[in-house]
């Protein structure tokens, strides 16, 4: 019976949760989530009693490496438990989130089957709520934090998404935490590529149907004035296109 099934719970309260996940949930002997919000941690717990938070391993001033590592081992423990685990996590839970992955990981590494199932994250619910397509440009996303500290490659004529921008340089859980600094560093290597003056977005995508998006256009000078938290996305639109290579033009059309 021991098997681990990882389900992303999206973003929409209830409403996300796929029929496959909702499935996954309700057979599991253990469910363990890690979803934020106490009505959907509440709506788990009537499909399946046996539902337990891994809110408990953050802590402020504790490294948000040691809560994750403390967050597998407490998935690994069940399963080795011989049991059908659930454990479910707000939106994809394999998309920046690493205990997901790392559970499936070592859970398959002990012999015992493991999955992950997809769920809504946030740039599914950008691209509904900001109506873009990432067809038309292309799609670069970043952490952070990484896109600063490794000098990331990107392309500003295609768009691009910087995830955990409100929590730049936080390596615990710190509900106080202040981004301006974090945000200041970023505005400065984005204005050096896109001017000052460019219209920047930052998203935050809404748990209720009736409550609407955040959705805060700042020019890119401004950013670090800014309210941004620990669910604030940004989104940066793309400059002009730049005109087609004539070469390659040429030779799909005698590709056709
Ligand atoms: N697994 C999640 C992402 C977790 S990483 C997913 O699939 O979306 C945490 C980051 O996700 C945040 O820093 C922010 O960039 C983004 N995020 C979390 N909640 C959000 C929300 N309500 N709206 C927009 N982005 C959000």
């Amino acid at each position: 019976r021991a098997e681990l099934i990882v389900v992303g719970t999206g973003y929409r309260a209830i409403g996300d949760l796929t029929l496959e996940a909702k499935a996954s949930i309700v057979q599991a002997d253990t469910v363990l989530c890690l979803v934020g919000d106490p009505m959907v941690t509440g709506y788990l717990a009537r499909l399946n009693p046996s539902v337990r938070t891994l809110d408990g391993f953050y802590a402020k001033g504790k490294r948000r490496q040691e809560s994750y590592e403390e967050m597998v081992r407490e998935i690994l423990a069940e399963v080795r438990r011989d049991r059908l685990v659930c454990c479910a996590l707000y939106g994809h839970p394999g998309v920046f989130a690493y205990p997901g992955h790392e559970a499936v990981r070592r859970t398959r590494l002990e012999g015992i089957p493991a999955r992950m199932l997809a769920g809504s994250s946030a740039e599914d619910w950008l691209f509904a709520d900001l109506g873009l397509d990432p067809a038309t440009s292309g799609c670069q996303s970043f952490e952070a934090s990484d896109f600063l500290l490794r000098r990331r490659i990107f392309d500003p004529t295609s768009l691009l998404v910087l995830w955990q921008v409100g929590v730049i340089g936080m390596t615990d859980r710190d509900l106080d935490f202040d981004a301006r600094d974090g945000a200041a560093l970023l505005a400065e290597r984005l204005v050096a590529a896109y001017g000052g003056d460019h219209e920047v977005t930052v998203y935050e995508a809404s748990p209720y149907p009736v409550t609407p998006p955040r959705i805060s256009p700042v020019p890119l000078a401004k950013l670090a004035d800014t309210q941004l938290t620990a669910i604030s996305t940004l989104v940066v639109p793309p400059l002009p296109a730049r005109p087609f290579d004539r070469e390659v033009l040429a030779r799909m059309r005698t590709a056709v």
